[in-house]
């Protein structure tokens, strides 16, 4: 059970009076918790079978825009509603909230109670379900880097996201000194999301002056993208409690480091890593070959999926850790793809081309597909590249722009073939979108560099 409390000890804490508020939470295709807050006598009388939301909650965008062009609702459609079903095995207290619980919903078609193909919970489970059938889980971790600023979140929008000032002034990578002055955030996120279940391994500060790192320790696929969702939450929650403001934009100003999430990756058969050969080189099994072949030939279709917004495509630059280039190496941090733990059972995969931005579902299940598929080919994995991966000029390269990984995505056979059309379709459109609504908009810099001398 990855939550703390079963269904039954959640009653006998409404009972008690310990609980009295029940966070009932979709995930969106931003990664966002989404839903409602169930009195707790209500939600263990009745709501706990199913609740219901508006079918925009997966078809719109970060400012709830209603874009035309998704076949799965509309304005023509109406915008009726989806069952949320509470999945009672994700019961958790949110120990940073007062006499607060929460459960994540599994999204449902009103009509006919089967999941939404495109909502992001199923399109994961999608992916592991065919895993499992060839005998595999994937273990996975998520890494959380973000930016934690001095000031609170309404000051910040107060003052038109201007001189924004992060909480350090100086590179923390590691700093114990810097990071300590840094508890009042960082402690209670910790120990809090400890408290509801959440396996913290530590928390660090990252390569930047107010940059930090949480790192949570793997587990099975499902359980890992609740973990990130709900750690994302904490952290803007508690930083929010603490007069701070927390920020996962991917690049925030152009001359500082931006934030990633990397994705650890192994397979396991019984209980067993599937991805350790004792006896063949860097201990890495056929198996693993074969799905780091997958990873690393797709990886230009679903970059979209760990890159969604135009700005995520800034990190992408050259002698900043984000990688740029579809190879692989062993423990050599400028590669997308990274062997780490070589030679051991621990031996993994780690991709660190996704954003700190990415919806951890999306991501997992696309780098799953591309696995399955190496795996089912027996796809052959080029050797490890040397150096700095930047100026291999024979490496391929990501899609430099979210235009470009739209089109990869829109016209990937293979992600229609596994993850479905009707997925593909709708988040190519929500790529789309994303990339209109930035051309409509006239910003500073043109502004700056036009305004006299065009
Ligand atoms: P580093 O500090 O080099 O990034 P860590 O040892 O901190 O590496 O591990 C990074 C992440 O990898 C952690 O979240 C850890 O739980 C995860 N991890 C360790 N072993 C595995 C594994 N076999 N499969 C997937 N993830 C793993």
């Amino acid at each position: 059970m990855p939550g703390t409390l079963s269904f039954d000890d959640l009653k006998s804490r409404v009972v008690d009076g310990t609980v009295d508020t029940v966070l009932t939470c979709l995930v969106d295709m931003q990664g966002r918790l989404m839903g409602k807050r169930f009195h707790a006598a209500n939600f263990v009388e009745t709501s706990y079978n199913e609740t219901h939301c508006c079918n925009y909650l997966l078809a719109t965008d970060l400012e709830m825009a209603t874009p035309e062009g998704y076949a799965s609702t509309s304005w023509q459609a109406g915008y009726g509603d989806y069952v949320m079903k509470p999945d009672l095995t994700t019961i958790r207290m949110v120990p940073w909230l007062e006499g607060t619980a929460m459960v994540l919903c599994d999204v449902l078609d009103h009509h006919t109670h089967e999941p939404v193909p495109h909502s992001p919970r199923a399109v994961l489970k999608k992916q592991i379900a065919r895993l499992k059938a060839l005998g595999f889980d994937a273990m996975m971790a998520t890494e959380l880097e973000f930016f934690l600023f001095a000031k609170s979140y309404d000051d910040i929008r107060k003052s038109g996201y201007r001189d924004l000032e992060p909480v350090s002034g100086y590179n923390e990578d590691y700093n114990i000194f810097q990071t300590t002055k840094e508890e009042g955030v960082m402690r209670p996120i910790r120990n809090h999301l400890y408290a509801a279940g959440i396996p913290i391994e530590n928390s660090k500060g990252e390569a930047e002056a107010g940059q930090e790192e949480l790192n949570i320790r793997y587990s099975a696929a499902l359980d890992c993208a609740d973990y990130h969702t709900i750690a994302k939450h904490a952290i803007k929650e508690i930083s929010w409690q603490q007069g701070h403001a927390a920020s996962f934009l991917p690049k925030w100003n152009k001359d500082r480091v931006g934030s990633s999430s990397h994705v650890h990756q192994s397979l396991w058969v019984d209980g067993k890593p599937a991805f350790f050969d004792p006896d063949a080189k860097h201990g890495m099994s056929e198996l693993m070959s074969h799905y780091m072949a997958g990873l690393i030939a797709y990886a230009p279709d679903y970059t979209y999926f760990l890159a969604p917004y135009v700005n995520s495509y800034k990190r992408f630059a050259k002698g900043t850790f984000a990688p740029t280039k579809t190879v692989w190496s062993v423990d050599n941090r400028t590669a997308g793809f990274r062997l780490c733990g070589e030679a051991s059972k621990g031996v993994r995969v780690e991709c660190r081309i996704g954003g700190s931005d990415l919806n951890p579902y999306l991501a997992q299940a696309a780098m799953l597909a591309a696995g399955i598929k190496g795996i089912e080919d027996k796809m052959t994995l080029a050797p490890a590249t040397t150096g700095d991966v930047y100026e291999d000029a024979k490496a391929g390269d990501i899609p430099q722009t979210l235009r470009k990984a739209t089109e990869t995505l829109r016209n990937s056979a293979f992600l229609r073939e596994v993850m479905g059309d009707d997925v593909i379709d709708h988040y190519s459109r929500a790529a789309e979108w994303e990339q209109e609504e930035f051309d409509r908009v006239v910003t500073d810099w043109e502004i700056a560099r036009g305004f006299e001398r065009a």
